[in-house]
């Protein structure tokens, strides 16, 4: 049998599929219709109708559901039963924590080649290029997979997801695999939110205030959360100030932290270096502050203001106060 069609791995947070995973369907969609070929979604989950829907919705023409638990260690085994029935021709799963995991096991157990964290995938004629950022992002690498199924995993904010389309349907197929004791090896016994504010969220978000060193310290990022309270927005950070210790590394953005793509970014303090600038660069609106206007933050920007984060923070959130009442 020939290998064919695009798959997207599921990965369900309260039984909604994470963002990642729409945003995968949508490009598996297009790149499925180039080839003639099926975008298919793979929902592991007790309850995966709501995922199911969402997936049709974003561009699958098949969804195969398995009513059980996701683990990363049993959905790698589950992934590899069933590629040997459907041989895929290439597997889709979220650069998050457990698709990471999930990610590279399922490549051990299927004997695959992997690409991780790309920034693209490109199918032209019937080549597939995986393309990934190197040299901290100044380059990007095609990476050709010989074999099948091939396995890639992507950040959220990498593709850019359009307006779903609602009551769309298409074939659904439900699946059982039993998975043999001794794979298992992750128990669930409860989840405990992450409530701390500091660590919001950034991938999701709509609007980001991000600090860089010429924040100055944890204190001066006071000032960017209460901007982004007024905002309705999440905090995030260049890599200079989460190793400042000033903010957590969950709020990292760029090559080695999360990729975002607002739609507003406000840069403060941040010089543009390119590993961060690789994680903004979905934004839809750039804005930038720094006192030096040769910093290649400019370079990136939508628009610029060269002055004093700690005159133009505190301004810019009384404005908006006061627009908003
Ligand atoms: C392998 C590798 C991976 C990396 N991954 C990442 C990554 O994921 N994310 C990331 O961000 N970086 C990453 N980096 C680090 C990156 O190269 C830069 O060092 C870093 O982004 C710089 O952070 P910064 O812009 O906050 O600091 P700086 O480059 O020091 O810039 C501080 C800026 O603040 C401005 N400034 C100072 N005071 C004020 C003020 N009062 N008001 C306004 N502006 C002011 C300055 O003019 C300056 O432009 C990586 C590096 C490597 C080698």
């Amino acid at each position: 049998m020939s290998n064919q069609n695009i798959w997207v791995l599921f990965e369900l947070s309260g039984g909604q599929p994470k963002r990642v995973c729409l945003e995968m369907m949508q490009k598996a969609k297009a790149l499925a219709a180039q080839t003639s070929e099926q975008a298919v979604a793979l929902i592991i989950d007790p309850a995966p109708e709501a995922a199911a829907a969402q997936a049709f919705a974003n561009g699958a023409d098949q969804v195969i559901i398995l009513r059980q638990k996701f683990f990363f260690e049993s959905g790698a085994y589950i992934l590899e039963k069933l590629a040997e029935k459907y041989a895929p021709k290439v597997i889709m799963i979220g650069a998050t924590t457990e698709g990471r995991d999930l990610a590279a096991a399922a490549s051990i157990r299927m004997h695959a080649g992997i690409a991780s964290e790309c920034s693209d995938l490109i199918v032209a004629g019937t080549g597939i290029y995986w393309m990934r950022p190197s040299y901290d992002g100044k380059l990007n690498t095609n990476i050709c997979i010989q074999d099948y199924p091939q396995i890639g995993t992507f950040k959220p904010g990498i593709f850019k997801a359009a307006e779903p389309e609602e009551g769309r349907s298409g074939q659904v197929t439900e699946e059982t695999v039993d998975v043999p004791a001794g794979i298992l090896l992750t128990q669930l016994l409860g989840f405990t939110p992450d409530d701390d504010l500091t660590k919001a969220n950034i991938e999701d978000a709509q609007i980001i205030v991000a600090g860089g060193r010429g924040v100055g310290s944890a204190e001066g990022f006071g000032q960017l959360y209460e901007l982004a309270a007024a905002l309705g927005g999440s905090v995030g950070a260049s890599r200079a100030a989460v190793d400042e210790g000033w903010i957590s590394k969950d709020c990292q953005i760029g090559i080695t932290g999360k990729t975002v793509a607002p739609k507003l970014y406000i840069g403060f303090g941040i010089s543009g270096a390119v590993p961060h600038v690789n994680g903004i660069k979905g934004s839809d609106v750039i804005v930038a502050v720094n006192t030096d206007p040769n910093a290649p933050i400019f370079g990136v920007a939508h628009y610029g203001i060269v002055a004093d984060l700690n005159v133009i923070c505190p301004a810019l959130t009384k404005k908006i106060r006061e627009i908003k009442g």
